[in-house]
């Protein structure tokens, strides 16, 4: 057993248990005969009616109790204890987030079903023995088979042959059937393997980085560094300098995207001699419980993996990389909702390690944080292989004539036509999925909505179809229009990705057009596959969504046209701006990334808007002074704290009473305004009303102690579910 063993009172053996449910807190409960499990133990113990695994929680049990009352501990899980710093995150989340406890706990251990240990599997290796019947059919499964254990299936499979011929084959004396562990253990990164040799400017930025990693101190720091600049090798330095520093130390590498993470591990892969544990939502539940177990062991030492990779049970870790930090997909929308990158670094307060943030585009929140010297920063100002960044241009779309129902300006397609003319490659990207976003009866002017929300639905030319983005909705387009009936008068209006790729190839009929959203690639290695394509020069002209605008590297690429650049700033929250500057400056770096010079040009409607101004001039700094300038004139993050409080529910009377009596309830606060509340943007969802609330407070205010003393002030109805969003990124 681990560090953090206690000493409770011989006499009584009592201890508090947390279950992954949303509670609060945790319950008292007695334990068996014997040393009583220490804090962090997972153990089982009834639960209401059942039985449930849970977590033995730090607090002191109460006393008071009557022990005839308690239920004891029925068993212990066959798992190591929760680490101490692993169970101050789940606290501190959860005291952050105000999720209760338990839902926390449950993006750790989730029901549990990680921790009943797995059966032992029969695998298969070759025997000395050859049998005397050798089917052609048994030959390839013996030279499938080897001197390291596989399934009966695995060795099937390489084979071409069914399990049966295995399984027979095993009879027969050609293979011998050995136990093998259906969790098998990760191959040790090779920590002799040498990196690239750094250049001086990344080897310096590296030695920084390495250094509060070998004193063993918490300190968050950015690489701020351009794209292909080596951000990537300079941390994978940092990376295995942690890992030769302390035999049993773990290491984490998050990534915002999933399409990034598959190619990612290769890349790893290839580095250390060794598959790194990967956690991501394409896993199936034996290879997550696989990597769950072998993390918690300590036997897992690299991990690369999606935002919920922070809430895994390390046991001892020691170094968070961060990679891409200013990306909104660290941003959890559902169930407990928390910023991914926020709470790293809480996480390596608390466990007493460095975290690395990495991007070209860092959130101003941590550019905030360099300038009033929280954390630390290293720059990499220029691209390793010395390719410029490319040349950004605006088109001014008011000066251009535009067709109606086009949507490519002449500048951007006479760009198009020179880059084809001399076989290079080009992007078009759009941030918008499917055909059209609007479809609008031309009779009666009605617009096809949700029918439980007040969303538009989107047309999907290739399917046919009609699909609300926000809550997966969708219907086959109808003939006629559902409010007045006339037939064929449903038009589309503006456009989306297939439409740009329908004019595309009207344009230029005789090349290779590739769309890439979610939608024409669903599923990361339907991605993969279409990336590969483009990777390899078999597309000429790519039409994206954001998923894959990012991070893929694509040498012949050398045109970005960006259809609609002042997308992103409609609607305008109040990082708009900031997105469409770390988007567009992602998309246009996609341009020129090898030999040849690349060039993007965006086309626009105010090209005078700051944020088109810093992407042309490439003067990212004086675009996120103005941003911050505007920020703290408004008191908005990160000068000022955030709160949003969504309440739903489907009795709209009881939604609006709950609303203004939770209103009239604020206590006054110094420092703290409660705005609203107001009707959601998106009012109707999913059949239910919303209404929120904005809580702005000053920095140094303690928002949760004032949501705490306020929130519980009124019960709210149980048709109406209230949600505490803690430094919100989604207004909607
Ligand atoms: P970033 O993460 O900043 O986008 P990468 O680390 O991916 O940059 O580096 C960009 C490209 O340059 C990659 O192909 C990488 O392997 C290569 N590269 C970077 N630094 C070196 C180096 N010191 N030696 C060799 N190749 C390097």
């Amino acid at each position: 057993m681990k560090d953090s063993r206690i000493e409770l009172g011989s006499a009584v053996s009592r201890v508090k248990v947390l279950f992954p449910m949303p509670l609060f807190k945790a319950y008292d409960y007695l334990t068996p005969p014997g040393p009583p499990p220490p804090p962090g133990a997972f153990v089982r113990a009834p639960f209401g009616p059942r039985e449930a695994y849970g977590v033995v929680w730090p607090d002191a049990a109460d006393e008071g109790v009557p022990a005839e009352k308690l239920k004891s501990i029925t068993a212990a899980a066959p798992a190591p204890p929760l680490p101490s710093d692993v169970i101050e995150f789940i606290a501190w989340t959860a005291r952050y987030t105000m999720f209760p406890l338990g839902s926390v706990l449950r993006m750790t251990m989730r029901s549990g079903d990680m921790l009943a240990a797995p059966a032992m599997q029969t695998g298969y290796v070759r025997s000395e023995q050859v049998p005397e019947r050798l089917t052609p059919q048994r030959e390839r499964a013996l030279a499938a088979a080897g001197a390291a254990a596989q399934s009966a299936a695995a060795i099937a499979e390489a084979a071409g042959v069914s399990d049966g011929v295995v399984r027979g084959l095993a009879k027969a004396g050609g293979l011998r059937a050995v136990d093998i562990d259906p969790d098998p253990p990760f191959a040790s990164p090779d920590l002799a393997a040498p990196g690239p040799e750094l250049s001086a400017e990344q080897r310096a930025a590296a030695d920084r980085l390495i250094a509060p990693v070998l004193e063993r101190r918490h300190q968050a720091m950015l690489i701020d560094g351009v794209t292909g600049s080596g951000k990537t090798e300079v941390y994978l330095e940092a990376a295995a300098e942690a890992l030769r520093a302390d035999p049993e130390a773990q290491v984490l590498i998050l990534l915002p995207e999933i399409a990034l993470t598959l190619p990612f591990l290769k890349r790893v892969e290839s580095r250390f001699n060794a598959a790194p544990a990967p956690w991501h939502s394409d896993m199936t539940a034996a290879a997550r419980r696989r990597t769950w177990r072998r993390v918690a062991e300590g036997q897992a030492r690299l991990v690369v993996g999606a935002r919920s990779a922070l809430f895994l049970p390390f046991a001892k870790l020691r170094l968070i990389i961060v990679d891409e930090e200013h990306d909104n997909a660290y941003k959890q929308e559902d169930g407990v909702i928390y910023h991914a990158r926020d709470l790293s670094v809480a996480r390596g307060a608390l466990g007493q390690f460095p975290v690395i943030l990495a991007s070209a585009t860092p959130s101003l929140e941590t550019v905030v944080n360099i300038d009033e010297g929280r954390y630390g920063a290293v720059g990499l100002p220029s691209r390793f292989s010395g390719a410029s960044l490319p040349d950004i241009r605006l088109v001014d779309m008011r000066q251009e004539s535009m067709e109606t129902g086009r949507w490519l300006s002449p500048a951007l397609t006479r760009e198009v036509d020179a880059n084809l003319s001399a076989g290079e490659q080009s992007m078009l990207f759009l941030n918008r999925r499917g055909y059209a976003p609007l479809t609008l009866c031309r009779r009666c002017g009605h617009k096809m909505t949700a029918p439980d929300s007040d969303t538009m639905l989107v047309e999907h030319r290739f399917e046919n179809r009609l699909v609300c983005h926000h809550t997966g909705f969708s219907m086959p387009k109808p003939d006629a229009c559902p409010n007045c009936n006339a037939v064929g008068s449903l038009a589309p209006c503006g456009p989306g990705v297939e439409r740009v790729a329908e004019e595309a190839a009207m344009r230029w009929p005789d090349k290779t057009i590739g769309v890439f959203s979610s939608d024409t690639a669903p599923g990361p290695r339907a991605m993969r596959e279409m990336l590969d394509a483009m990777a390899h020069g078999a597309i000429d002209i790519m039409i994206a969504t954001q998923v894959a605008a990012k991070g893929h590297h694509f040498p012949d690429l050398t045109l970005v046209g960006v259809v609609d650049a002042d997308l992103g700033l409609a609607g305008g929250d109040l990082r708009a701006a900031e997105r469409t500057y770390q988007l567009l400056a992602q998309v246009t770096g996609r341009a020129g990334r090898a030999a040849k010079p690349g060039r993007a040009l965006l086309q626009t409607y105010q090209p005078e808007a700051a944020v088109f101004q810093a992407l042309s001039s490439g003067d990212r700094n004086a675009f996120l002074a103005a941003e911050a300038g505007a920020r703290q004139r408004y008191g908005f993050p990160p000068y000022g704290r955030l709160a949003a409080i969504l309440l739903r529910g489907r009795d709209e009377a009881a939604l609006e009473t709950a609303a203004n009596s939770l209103k009239r309830a604020a206590p006054r606060g110094d420092g703290v305004e409660v705005l609203g509340p107001a009707r959601a943007p998106i009012y109707r969802l999913r059949g239910e009303a919303r209404m929120r609330f904005l809580v702005k407070a000053r920095r140094d205010v303690n928002l949760q102690a004032y949501l705490n003393d306020w929130l519980p002030r009124v019960k709210t109805p149980a048709s109406v579910r209230r949600i505490v969003d803690i430094d919100p990124y989604s207004f909607l």
